[in-house]
């Protein structure tokens, strides 16, 4: 069994990103939310565009009003008026002042915004009652960024953020890395379609939905490849297909030390290298990663469990994934936080064990909230609704009620 972190990072070497040139694809911008960027976003232009007032109020020459107060206001002259989106025409001299509103460009000669609460209007001129400080509530042109720097690098996920920033930067097509292809698979005589009637004995393949929910959810694609029986031939056939047209193969069920347990047999007649058989984690103990000849495509056997499956999916795949998807390698790592729980955690500690629940907003920061109910692989139902995963580490048997506890975050 290897441990949780050096079976991490065998499945990180064993994985290939996407290539920036020939793995690419141009999208519209309002469909490239959750894609991965593939070439860095540069400005033309400088933001601000030009300078232009943060408020509401008066564009004045500093100089002007430098020393005024409510016992000794100054009187402007309103030489024009600057709403958003007018290219302001007059130049603002000694004594003069532009009304201006908020968005809107600065005359020439202004460098400071009054804004309009501290002022008083008479007609065509003004009071300014308070003095501003030097060049206050205007965004200079250029303040935010500058023509020609780097905005957006490559290896980014695009979030509603960064579309606002391609709009703003006048970039409607991106060229995002393509989906990663993710076959998915369930092994198992007892296994049917939710839509088929139950016999006895049989059971709902929930994994196929899990799991392609998962990967879509990752802005890859899923490939739903259906219910494999164990039967030697049959499983053989469809894994060999299906390495072909994927990049990623997962499957669950069959790779556990049972009779009908077939997957890294076949994975070895197929000439693959088998990386990981098993891990100290719990639940998931099976997992088999291989490697397949002449092939970019990597294989994972997943437990089948319905738990064991999905834990599986978010400590290893989803990483994984994420290299293969061309994501920058600070965002690889599953995202873990430091909570205080709410309940005892136990382990046997001869795994490193994962428990699951909600984390919770309390009065002092987030908690961790164990899941009611029992936590063995095969429970699904309190699974649901969860927001986290508890880590008891190897070798600890407790994490008690009031210490802290490191959680994965999932969705
Ligand atoms: P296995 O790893 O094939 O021995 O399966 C372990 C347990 O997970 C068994 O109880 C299976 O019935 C169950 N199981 C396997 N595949 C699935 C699936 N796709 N959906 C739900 N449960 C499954
Ligand atoms: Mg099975």
């Amino acid at each position: 069994m290897l441990p949780v972190n050096q079976a991490e990072s065998i499945i990180l070497n064993l994985v290939q990103p996407l290539d920036s040139d020939r793995d690419v694809e141009i999208v519209d911008l309002l469909t490239a939310s959750g894609r991965t960027l593939a070439t860095p976003i540069t400005s033309k232009l400088d933001f601000p565009h030009w300078d232009n007032s943060a408020m509401d109020g008066y564009a004045v020459r500093f100089a002007d009003v430098k020393d005024c107060s409510p016992e000794n206001p100054i009187s402007l002259k309103i030489v024009e008026e600057i709403p958003a989106g007018y290219e302001p025409h007059l130049k603002i001299e000694p004594g003069q002042t532009a009304r201006i509103f908020t968005g809107a460009c600065m005359p020439l000669g202004a460098d400071t915004v009054v804004m309009q609460e501290v002022t008083q209007r008479k007609g065509e001129t003004v009071l300014i009652l308070e003095a501003p400080k030097f060049r206050e509530f205007v965004r200079y042109r250029g303040s935010f960024y500058q023509a020609d720097t780097t905005l957006l690098k490559p290896g980014i996920s695009l979030g509603v953020a960064e579309i606002a920033v391609l709009a703003a930067l006048q970039c409607l097509e991106i060229t995002v890395y393509r989906r990663p292809r993710v076959g998915i698979l369930s092994t198992g005589n007892e296994l049917v379609e939710p839509h088929q009637p139950l016999k006895p004995g049989q059971l709902v393949d929930s994994n196929q939905y899990a799991l392609a929910v998962a990967v879509a959810q990752m802005g890859a694609e899923a490939i739903g490849i259906g219910i494999v029986p164990d039967e030697r031939k049959i499983l053989q056939e469809t894994i060999a297909k299906a390495i072909g047209c994927t990049d990623f193969l997962l499957s669950t069920g069959g790779v556990s030390v049972g009779d009908y347990d077939y997957v890294e047999e076949i994975l070895t007649e197929l000439g693959a290298e088998i990386h990981i058989h098993s891990v100290a984690i719990k639940p998931g103990k099976p997992l088999t990663v291989a490697k397949l000849a002449d092939s970019d495509c990597v294989y994972f056997g997943l437990p089948g469990n319905p738990v064991s499956a999905l834990v599986s999916f978010w400590r290893f795949v989803q990483p994984a994934l994420k290299k293969l998807a061309g994501v920058e390698k600070e965002a690889w790592k599953p995202e873990f936080v430091t909570v205080r729980t709410l309940q005892d955690l136990h382990s046997n500690g001869k795994r490193e064990t994962y428990l699951w629940g909600k984390l919770n907003l309390g009065s002092d920061g987030y908690e961790f909230q164990l899941a009611r109910g029992s936590h063995s692989s095969g429970n699904l139902i309190n699974l649901a609704g969860s927001t986290g995963l508890a880590v008891v580490p190897i070798n600890e048997t407790l994490i008690s009620a009031g210490e802290l506890v490191q959680v994965l975050k999932i969705s």
